[in-house]
């Protein structure tokens, strides 16, 4: 009876850790290249816009986040600059110790994960930055920038922010069952940023390959325990032959081992989209690219970025990612010219900011005054960012 007993439990046993333990859903959402665009409200053309605004991304986050039980959300960077709410903050408002940006406002409410710095980061300068970064209640990430040590070894080199973190949380899986996971996450930028920002980088900054840089801190964070790893390039898509020190690297970065999430931008565009189905090892259907599922939520607030990974952990605790997708959402849909809302926006992100958008609107609307009206409504028509600064 006793041996009898022991068999059945070894068998018991055995049918557990093949059937496996538990499953957990984990869902990684994105926004990028917000460019500053917080309210729904287009400054060039001074009126509403339901095309733009993280206050309407907020709304599918919400949405997002209420059909999972875990879910955890990042930002891709080209977030202070690239509006008149940006200049505005940098150049004629400013930051005094103790002001908080208004993206950091609205992205404190929303309780993000992670932060990753996109290249125009750096377009007002490290100290400007810095006082803005200061702001955010959630760690900021960057792998590939180091700090100028004038000499030419790259193996000392320091880096300059975080180069990853890794976030401790507590995920239940599909018997709502509880387990602790290690979530790794590392950011990228452009190489590039060191000559599109020479005048606020030289002799502070140098920058690596995104790759090589990959290759050095993926195995580093599987070391430090991280038991899923998510890639966060402020980069592009492209498969054209890398050079080295490529600008849109996340393709060749998809083929780094040991990536079980790609969360990218830089390209303002929407993956996965038809633009990309041509792309050798690249699934639409599926949103992965390599394999790897991957995202890139468009720009200004447009989308919200998802990837969707099924998860396994069994009874040593030991995670195995079983499979992943990647999607976007939309804020609004085109049809024909017109575009039409999909989300409303969320009021309390509008309210978090309203100062500093009245603010905005005040000093758009006496600026644009000197020029002149036939300009002013050339610029309505066209909304092009680089023509309203001259
Ligand atoms: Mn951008
Ligand atoms: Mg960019």
């Amino acid at each position: 009876m006793k041996n009898y007993l022991r068999a059945g439990a070894g068998i018991f046993a055995l049918g557990l850790s093949t059937v496996s333990a538990s499953e957990v859903q984990l869902r990684i959402l994105e926004t990028t290249d917000i460019h500053v665009n917080v309210v729904d409200y287009d400054y060039y053309a001074d009126k509403p816009s339901v095309a733009v605004g993280l206050a309407r991304t907020a709304t599918l986050i919400k949405q997002a986040r209420s059909e999972v039980k875990n879910s955890i959300l990042i930002d891709n960077g080209d977030l202070i600059q690239g509006n008149p709410l940006g200049d505005y903050m940098a150049k004629e408002r400013g930051l005094k110790k103790g002001d908080v940006h208004p993206v950091f406002k609205a992205m404190n409410l929303l309780k993000y994960d992670v932060g990753n710095l996109g290249n125009h980061e750096f377009n007002y300068g490290l100290d400007f930055l810095n006082e803005s970064l200061n702001d955010a209640n959630f760690p900021y990430v960057s792998s590939n920038i180091y700090l100028d040590d004038g000499d030419t070894n790259s193996a000392n080199d320091a880096p300059m922010f975080d180069p990853y973190v890794i976030l401790d949380r507590t995920v239940v899986d599909d018997k709502g069952q509880k387990h602790s996971v290690k979530i790794g996450v590392i950011g990228f930028v452009p190489p590039q940023i060191t000559q599109w920002d020479e005048v606020n980088l030289k002799g502070k900054a140098i920058t690596h390959d995104i790759v090589e840089t990959a290759k050095r801190y993926i195995p580093e964070m599987r070391e430090q325990g991280a038991d899923v790893v998510i890639a966060v390039p402020h980069s592009g898509l492209s498969v054209e032959t890398a050079k080295g020190r490529d600008e849109n690297a996340t393709y060749y970065l998809s083929k780094v081992e040991g990536l079980d999430a790609i969360l990218f931008g830089h390209a303002h565009k929407v993956f996965p989209s038809d633009a990309y189905a041509d792309l050798d090892g690249v699934d639409v259907a599926k949103g992965t690219i390599n394999g790897v599922a991957a995202t890139m939520p468009g720009f200004w607030g447009s989308h919200l970025g998802l990837v969707d990974l099924k998860l396994d952990v069994d009874s040593n605790g030991k995670w195995t990612v079983l499979d992943g997708t990647g999607s976007t959402r939309g804020i609004y849909k085109r049809d024909g010219r017109k575009k039409i809302a999909l989300v409303d926006a969320d009021q309390k992100i509008v309210d978090a900011v309203k100062d500093e958008h009245a603010e905005t609107i005040s000093f758009m609307r006496k600026a644009v005054g000197q020029t002149g009206a036939p300009i002013n409504s050339f610029f309505a028509l066209v909304q092009d960012l680089s023509l309203i600064h001259i």
